[in-house]
């Protein structure tokens, strides 16, 4: 697989950011600022991964995204969004986008969010990925379901009605289960680096997802750790925790 990475973004300071940070990682990066000249490149080369900004000069990114699944490109994309905008969101995640991150956002996000849909496009290739009834892509944790691109989480049987922001804490911790995460990288992940609200706001997501996924005989637990963070514990059948 090419460790090339496109980035199509009209914001110098925004591209600077993606390219600096993913050359560390050891990524070849290119830039290209508007979106016709992205999607032709989109095209015509192989990437590992594509940065898309919505707001582009001439072609928008909805077109640019739209037409390279068109054209049967299965390149995983990243959008790069405003904040507050979530209808974008959901629209370029309908449009197939893997993942999206809300400007401004720092640097652990851009790599996080980088390696789980690097490691989530790498683990397609290698293996009959698990597909909704639809065809859509799941995330399956025993009997806890969640599809990301449609935000919507089965859990034994049942679909959850989450909100979009504890739906993205619950993925986020879902992918890492068993790992704490901090507030901090919660903070950073869900609601962008320079989000005021503060950690409570994390605390407050957290207790009312653990509400909605505890009315559920305990299969999913999100333990607190004490002034640290979150970890996400799926019990697996009793056959497989010996206890
Ligand atoms: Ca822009």
């Amino acid at each position: 697989m090419s460790d090339k990475v496109l980035i199509i973004e009209d914001e110098p300071t925004i591209a600077r950011l993606v390219t600096y940070n993913l050359s560390l990682e050891g990524y070849e990066t290119e830039v290209v600022g508007n979106g016709a000249e992205g999607l032709h490149n989109a095209i015509h080369e192989d990437y590992a991964i594509i940065f898309l900004d919505l707001m582009l000069p001439g072609m928008n990114g909805f077109e640019v995204l739209q037409k390279l699944r068109q054209n049967g490109i299965k390149t995983p994309v990243i959008i790069l969004t405003a904040r507050n905008a979530e209808e974008e969101v959901v629209q370029g995640l309908k449009l197939g986008a893997d993942d999206y991150i809300t400007k401004p956002f720092g640097v652990a996000e851009l790599l996080a969010r980088t390696s789980a849909v690097l490691r989530r496009s790498r683990n397609d290739g290698e293996a009959e990925t698990p597909r909704g009834t639809s065809g859509d892509k799941v995330l399956a944790l025993g009997d806890l379901q969640i599809y990301p691109d449609k935000y919507e989480v089965l859990l034994n049987g049942q679909w959850i009605s989450l909100r979009p922001k504890e739906f993205e804490v619950l993925l986020y911790l879902a992918e890492r289960p068993g790992i704490v995460i901090t507030r901090d990288d919660l903070m950073n992940v869900v609601w962008g680096f320079d989000y005021i609200g503060g950690q409570r706001t994390v605390d407050v997501h957290v207790s009312s997802l653990r509400k909605k996924l505890e009315l559920n005989q305990q299969t999913v637990q999100i333990e607190s750790i004490r002034g640290v963070g979150y970890k996400l514990i799926v019990n697996r059948k009793a056959s497989l925790s010996g206890k």
